[in-house]
């Protein structure tokens, strides 16, 4: 392609909005444009290093035996009524009315209408297993949009969605999405760990997030420096026990604890206690969390989040805002899917608890059933430790060792409460009518996309690993008045490309300088300058990468770069 036809709108100074590296360079380079907040084009050289993306995460897919689909993004508001998001999806989803006033969701996930399509279509174990996947915009009103595609309101995510009638085969469909997920962040050269991971509020050791390692990221990994271990750190364990022997009913309260950014920052807090009796939920909601203290007439252990929803949420639901933190705590891959193990749940609640407690008297918010002194009175204190760099891995091998990640990826172990809530059965070999077991898996495509930038650019530019990388040679022509150089540059153009090279030639009347700090900028590998010893038949190669400059005889490139 020639540069001079080409839409790459590259910019000089640093865009105000863009704070961290990855949205400064996409903007900078002319990858992308913002149109909202939220809201991006891809340009060209975007356009381009997606569809690589794309390219890898199919192949990937579909070696698992995964079959690509595309759903449609305007859902009706029915669909999410049956599975309970539509209220507990909170502000999060877009919604929007047709001209018959018929409500209706922009998709911020599938798992409704896969559920539905699947349900309607397969009758038989004997279609079983299946998984099913797309690559396909998604939308969510993120309260803060933040780091250009890392946090978008409308962006790419490959979602799949497998179906089972035994739990035995939604394990080995997640152990091979596993792997597929661990091959495509592979192949696009990312430093990255799959962690435990903590779905929102429901815990549970079936779901793992695939975080790239990166000082800009949201969330905290804790792993072990001599094993595999990894878990983002709201899942690290705590473990504790506390006796409930106070039965006395304390009133329902919402409380905000606006001074905690990370589960590490509450652990701070901790030298104060939880009330016996008293369980809390709590909800992260971006940097905020939000915890629903109730009265400990339950075992918070052996609750299910359905069963929170209907138990404690429920009692709260005449205030909207509960509903929503609840909502976008959950995250959207699944806040009705939870395994058996809960236990997080607790070690949340007192941790937040504990927060809390400690944070009621400093930062004007107005507690109430939270302080010891003042509300109750405390007759038994909770023995809780938390997680810390340096301690012990819990597998035993190394010790703990704390990062900051990017999530990429997510998958995890749904169960059958989307097919239960929705109805959609099958018949199962014992010829008896069977709700369907899920597993859902998403790649935040975009998102990865800037992840990638993140790990892999200098002060100059990008610096794309080679399965990404828009163009494979950037040809830079240093002076376009020139006859010899302009035919000479033609010339490797006409030929590279007969190769089979995909070449980005800088055809434009621009002065060296400019050239340069472009092709730095855009992060093509392979340069290839034409100058001032074209006339002898030489051009320079310089590896963006490397640095490894030398000049090379124009009959010899095609071999050189190959
Ligand atoms: P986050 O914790 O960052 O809000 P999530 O847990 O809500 O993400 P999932 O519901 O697990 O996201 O969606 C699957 C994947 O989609 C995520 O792992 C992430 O890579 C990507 N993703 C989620 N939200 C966004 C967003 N607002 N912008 C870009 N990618 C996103
Ligand atoms: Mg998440
Ligand atoms: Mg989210
Ligand atoms: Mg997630």
């Amino acid at each position: 392609m020639r540069q001079s036809n080409m839409l790459i709108p590259t910019l000089r100074e640093v865009p105000k909005e863009a704070d961290i590296p990855s949205h400064q360079l996409l903007l900078k380079a002319g990858y992308i444009r913002k149109l909202a907040s939220g809201v991006y084009n891809f340009l060209p050289l975007g356009k381009r290093v997606l569809r690589k993306l794309e390219t890898i995460i199919r192949e990937e897919m579909d070696r698992t035996g995964a079959q690509e689909i595309q759903m449609p993004s305007l859902q009706p508001a029915e669909l999410w009524e049956s599975s309970g998001r539509w209220e507990t999806m909170g502000l999060e989803l877009m919604r929007l009315n047709d001209r018959h006033e018929r409500r209706f969701a922009l998709g911020a996930t599938h798992e409704e209408v896969v559920t539905s399509l699947i349900g309607d279509e397969i009758n038989s174990y004997k279609k079983l297993p299946l998984t099913v996947y797309q690559i396909q915009n998604k939308f969510r009103d993120e309260k803060r949009p933040r780091f250009g595609l890392l946090r978008g309101r409308e962006f790419l995510m490959k979602d799949a969605y497998s179906f089972h009638e035994t739990y035995e085969s939604l394990d080995e469909a997640y152990d091979q999405l596993f792997t597929a997920y661990k091959r495509i962040f592979e192949r696009c050269g990312l430093n990255f760990r799959a962690v435990i991971a903590d779905s929102g509020a429901m815990g549970g050791k079936d779901t793992h997030e695939f975080m790239v390692l990166s000082d800009i990221g949201e969330d905290t990994i804790a792993y072990s420096d001599e094993s595999d271990y990894a878990a983002n750190v709201e899942m690290a364990p705590v473990h504790q026990t506390y006796e409930s022997s106070n039965d006395e009913a304390m009133p329902l309260e919402k409380v905000e604890t606006p001074n905690a950014k990370t589960m590490q920052e509450v652990a701070d807090y901790l030298d104060h206690t939880l009330q016996e009796g008293m369980k809390a939920i709590m909800f992260k909601v971006d940097d905020r969390f939000v915890m629903v203290v109730t009265r400990g007439d339950h075992e918070v252990n052996d609750v299910k989040v359905k069963n929170l929803l209907d138990a404690n949420i429920v009692e709260l639901a005449t205030e909207q805002e509960t509903i929503d933190a609840v909502g976008a705590g959950f995250g959207s891959l699944g806040p009705i899917g939870v395994p058996d193990d809960v236990e997080v749940i607790a070690d949340h609640a007192v941790k937040a608890l504990v927060n809390a407690t400690c944070g009621a008297n400093d930062n004007g918010y107005h507690y109430r059933n939270v302080n010891p002194e003042r509300d109750f009175s405390a007759t038994q204190y909770a023995d809780v430790r938390f997680i810390e760099e340096g301690d012990p891995s819990p597998d035993g091998h190394g010790t703990i060792q704390f990062a900051k990640g990017i999530e990429v990826g997510h998958v995890f172990k749904l169960g059958s409460i989307y097919a239960d809530k929705l109805g959609a059965s099958f018949l199962n070999q014992e010829g008896r009518a069977q709700h369907y077991i899920m597993g859902c898996y998403g790649i935040g495509v975009s998102r990865t996309l800037a992840a990638v930038v993140e790990q892999f650019h200098d002060e100059q530019g990008m610096l794309w690993p080679d399965s990404l990388v828009p163009f494979d040679v950037h040809i830079v022509n240093l002076n376009m008045k020139k006859d010899e150089q302009v035919t000479v540059a033609e010339s490797v153009y006409d030929t590279l490309q007969h190769q089979g090279f995909d070449v980005l030639y800088d055809d434009r009347p621009e002065r060296a300088g400019v050239k340069f700090n472009d092709s730095d900028l855009i992060g093509i590998t392979h340069r290839v300058t034409v100058g001032k010893r074209a006339g002898e038949g030489y051009v320079e190669y310089k590896n963006r990468q490397t640095g490894e400059q030398q000049d090379v005889h124009v009959d010899d490139l095609p071999a050189f770069l190959s």
